[in-house]
């Protein structure tokens, strides 16, 4: 059920107002009935249909009007939904209008290494990166369901570009999450143009987030942060940057803290341009953060609480990460089918589809596949709300560490379907291969999961030292 925002509601009431104007704004509400409570009749409701179609031509009411006036449920809240639901964006379909032009240019940027700017401009120009604000900050709201699919699509044309955006729309989803002005004026941004890059991990820290070394001394009116960030995934394209780092509490101890800054000009230098083997095109240079200055009100969250607002909200990184990858195994599915369709071995004189052994791994491929795709559904559909943070922190995480598991035993068993020709530089398939390996690399990290996940079924307190019995 979509629920109109605010803001819809009262532009509805204007349009209202204009069409009666005797109207008083303030006695209109959502539950108020246009024909009881207003009286309008149908000569009312034809203009208040034509005027509402001319300022939006998407939104047609003449099946709301047919329906609801006839059940007697004609509420202005009702409308407002039904023009919600006519405005919204389907970020799916709007993915796989993207798609065939990131496809395209992907090939160039993995072998440049070069960062896709256009693309990133394309999702910021068609509201892509706006998919995450939720309705009550006037954005569509898009869930995780709709989220995982659109980038699983984007993946399956271009990895890097899917994956240096997923760190802007689970990051703002996550942001969003806490409500409160962070979330307001990181909506406002965004709906702007803003795109959020991350950097939570450090070199000598890797996928322990949780445990900053980047420091984060008080002075007057904010922070100065020193330290190192790696693998800042996007940061080219970011406007903002998302990082932690952790100050002293009263009695010396460290206290984790996220800050979401407008990229600076001074104090956050490049050290390492990202030139890898896979996720080439995703420009995740590795940082140093040298005297920079972060007035307060760029902290999110309170000190301290940045485990807690993680694991509370995992699911958006978590799942989103994981679709990533599911995405590029669904790609080469998809690519090897296709070929080993149409490629005839001549010895057989049929296509390649005929051998036992390609039909036998190609439907190996489409188990795993399958079990991937079961699996994220699953985590997208969990209860995310009254699960414990730490339950729910290990199921999201088991269920990446699995998925992308299986996302790369499937473009490795389509490496070996499709022969020697897979690892030609014309292939996508070796450039999946090249991208796939990246989730299992990226956190959580697959060893701390196992130890977590193995302690809590078993009743050993995760966070007791020595870690291991003695
Ligand atoms: C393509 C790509 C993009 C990335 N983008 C981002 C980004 O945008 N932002 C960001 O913050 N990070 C990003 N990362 C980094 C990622 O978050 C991890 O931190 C990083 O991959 C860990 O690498 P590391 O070399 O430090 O390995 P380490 O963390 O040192 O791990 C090495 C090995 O030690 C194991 N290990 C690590 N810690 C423990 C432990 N406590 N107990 C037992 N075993 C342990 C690991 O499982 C692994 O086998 C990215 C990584 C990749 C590959």
């Amino acid at each position: 059920m979509i629920t109109a925002s605010p803001p819809e509601l009262s532009t509805l009431v204007e349009h209202l107002v204009a069409v009666k104007p005797d109207l008083r704004p303030q006695e209109i509400g959502p539950r108020t009935s246009l024909t009881r409570d207003l009286g309008f009749d149908s000569l009312d409701l034809v203009r208040l249909a034509a005027r509402i179609h001319e300022q939006h031509p998407e939104a047609d009411l003449t099946p709301w009007l047919a329906g609801a006036c006839q059940a007697g449920a004609d509420s202005v809240g009702s409308m407002a939904d039904h023009l919600a639901r006519a405005r919204r964006r389907d970020y799916v379909a709007l993915a796989r209008e993207l798609a065939p032009a990131f496809a395209e240019r992907a090939a160039r940027h993995d072998a440049d290494g070069g960062f896709p700017h256009e693309n990133l401009a394309e999702l910021v120009r068609t509201g892509y990166t706006a998919m995450t604000i939720p309705r009550e900050y006037g954005g569509d709201g898009a869930g995780l369901g709709e989220l995982c699919e659109a980038q699983q699509v984007l993946a399956g044309a271009c990895a890097s570009t899917a994956f240096s955006v997923n760190m802007h729309v689970h990051g703002l989803a996550m942001i969003a999450q806490l409500g409160g002005q962070d979330a307001e004026w990181v909506c406002r941004a965004v709906s702007e143009g803003a795109v959020i890059a991350g950097g939570f991990s450090e070199p000598g820290v890797g996928g322990n987030w949780w445990h900053p070394t980047t420091k984060a001394e008080r002075v007057d009116g904010g922070y100065v942060l020193n330290g190192r960030k790696g693998f800042f995934t996007g940061f080219p394209g970011a406007t903002h940057l998302f990082l932690s780092a952790a100050t002293k509490d009263d009695r010396g101890l460290p206290q984790p803290m996220a800050f979401l800054v407008p990229k600076p000009d001074e104090g956050i230098r490049v050290i390492e341009e990202w030139d890898a083997a896979g996720m080439r095109a995703t420009g995740s240079h590795t940082l140093a953060i040298e005297d920079f200055f972060v007035e307060d009100r760029w902290s999110v969250g309170e000190p301290g609480k940045l485990p807690l607002l993680f694991m509370t909200g995992v699911h958006w990184a978590w799942c989103s990460f994981a679709s990533v990858f599911v995405g590029i195994a669904r790609a080469a599915l998809e690519h090897v089918t296709a070929t080993q369709r149409r490629r005839v071995l001549s010895v057989i004189g049929k296509p390649n589809a005929h051998l036992p052994g390609v039909q036998f791994r190609v439907a190996e491929m489409a188990t795993r596949l399958a079990a991937a795709r079961a699996h994220l559904e699953a985590a997208v559909h969990a209860d995310h709300d009254t699960a414990g943070p730490i339950a729910h922190y290990l199921d999201m995480s088991l269920m990446k560490m699995q998925v992308t598991r299986l996302a790369h035993e499937v473009v490795t068993l389509g490496m070996q379907v499709q022969g020697g020709s897979s690892l030609v530089s014309a292939s996508p398939l070796q450039r999946m291969y090249r991208d796939v390996i990246a989730g299992l690399l990226v956190p959580p990290a697959a060893d701390v999961v196992l130890e977590w996940a193995g302690k809590h079924a078993l009743d050993v307190p995760i966070f007791a030292e020595p870690r291991w019995a003695e």
